[in-house]
């Protein structure tokens, strides 16, 4: 299978521009063998898994000696990332990585992920505990191409981490409805640090179902397409996608597989050019469309419309404010309340995967009042963001 708009990803091999991402298709064996080959037909060379997804490398490992048995697999072979949590001590990681390269049947990684550098003790570990000896004893083993991490965490840590120079990619939350990162994507990009988009579909704002205003907010794309040529537009290295089922995969085959030809608004009718993974991704009609959709939430929140410059912070009571506000832009502004919700409903429930504190926090102390540039009644809205988001329910899953 030929590879399609593959990019560059840090210092390993290059990617193809959708990663499969393997913490759902967990129903069994067989659901995983369908969305595998479902990729490859996309045109995915790239695998993302974890030992925290439960048996996901063990049916991935299965799936891909089932292909490999049918002669299939991409152009080059496949890319493989796995990650694992910090903390261990060095014997347990050597363990543990070695069972990964059991379970997936495979010699060596592509990449290896620190899962979850969310926290400053998870980049000591990383880069001067047992975590930054481990990184070292699997790369100089030849057990692993390159090392990265995945975080969660704050951007002061992120910048840190690439700061670093130990790492050769980064997966990040890079959103359309949450550019926050982006310049940090941006910085990392230039240094020649591979980035992967978290999970653009689901943690992006369940845009794989999206609700009739953001539709109509995007009209003639689909949400999900305008979001996924927005990241492909900034350069990012690779997006990922965890597929449940072979239909998933529409989009990524629609907009990068193989028959990929751009230009389309409809996954199940691919044409025009077939381009290099540089090639344009947003043309007038997509800015356009992202100029439109931007209006829309402007006009609906109006003067209410939280800014994200996160002048605000820091507040005495631990109050997240820009991550509330931005939910309650998001519900108000283009009618997600429940994507939103979802998220909001996690507060507390994640550990140091999500927002530890929410909109109830608030003591009305005022200091954040002064630092608004939008002179924003921060309380009254985190109260409206409490009231609106506060019931609805919740849900949790990896990424
Ligand atoms: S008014 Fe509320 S959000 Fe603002 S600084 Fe005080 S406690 Fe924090
Ligand atoms: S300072 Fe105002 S506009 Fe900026 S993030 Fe805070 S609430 Fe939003």
């Amino acid at each position: 299978m030929p590879l399609a708009n593959g990019r560059p990803f840090g210092s390993g091999r290059r990617v193809s521009l959708f990663t499969l991402g393997t913490m759902r298709a967990l129903a069994g064996p067989a659901p995983m063998l369908a969305v595998l080959r479902a990729a490859l037909t996309a045109g995915i060379n790239h695998l993302e898994t974890a030992p925290a997804y439960g048996p996901a490398e063990t049916f991935l490992g299965q799936a891909l000696a089932s292909l490999s048995a049918e002669g299939l697999e991409p152009a080059g072979g496949w890319r493989i990332t796995s990650k694992l949590l910090p903390g261990c001590d060095l014997e347990s990681g050597r363990h543990q990585l070695r069972a990964i390269l059991s379970r997936l049947g495979r010699p060596r990684l592509d990449s290896l992920a620190v899962h979850g550098l969310n926290r400053p003790e998870h980049l000591n570990w990383a880069t001067s505990g047992p975590g930054a000896e481990l990184l070292a004893w699997a790369t100089g083993e030849g057990l692993v191409d390159q090392v990265g991490f995945s975080s969660h965490g704050s951007n002061a840590l992120i910048a840190q981490a690439l700061a670093t120079d130990r790492f050769r990619f980064c997966s990040l939350h890079l959103h359309l409805f949450d550019q926050t990162r982006l310049p940090l994507a941006r910085s990392a990009l230039a240094e020649g640090i591979g980035v992967l988009a978290i999970s653009p579909a689901d943690k992006g704002g369940r845009l794989y179902d999206p609700p009739a205003q953001l539709l109509a907010d995007c009209a003639p794309f689909h949400p999900l397409e305008l979001a996924y040529r927005f990241l492909l537009d900034q350069g990012i290295s690779t997006l990922s996608l965890g597929a449940e089922q072979p239909g998933d995969l529409a989009w990524a085959a629609a907009l990068a597989g193989p028959a990929a030809t751009g230009g389309v608004s409809d996954p199940s009718s691919p044409a025009i050019p077939d381009s290099p993974a540089e090639r344009a991704w947003l043309h007038p009609e997509h800015h356009q469309a992202l100029a439109q959709l931007a209006a829309a939430g402007r006009e609906r929140l109006g003067p209410e419309r939280c800014g994200q410059c996160r002048a605000c912070l820091p507040c005495p009571s631990g109050v997240p404010i820009p991550a509330l506000l931005r939910l309650r832009n998001l519900a108000v502004g283009h009618g997600m309340e429940v994507f939103a919700g979802e998220r909001y409903n996690l507060i507390g429930r994640a550990g140091h995967w999500w927002e530890e504190v929410n909109a109830d926090a608030c003591r009305r102390c005022g200091d954040c009042l002064p630092r608004c540039p939008h002179q924003l009644p921060i309380p009254d809205l985190l109260a409206d963001t409490h009231r609106r988001l506060a019931a609805a329910p919740r849900r949790r899953l990896w990424g």
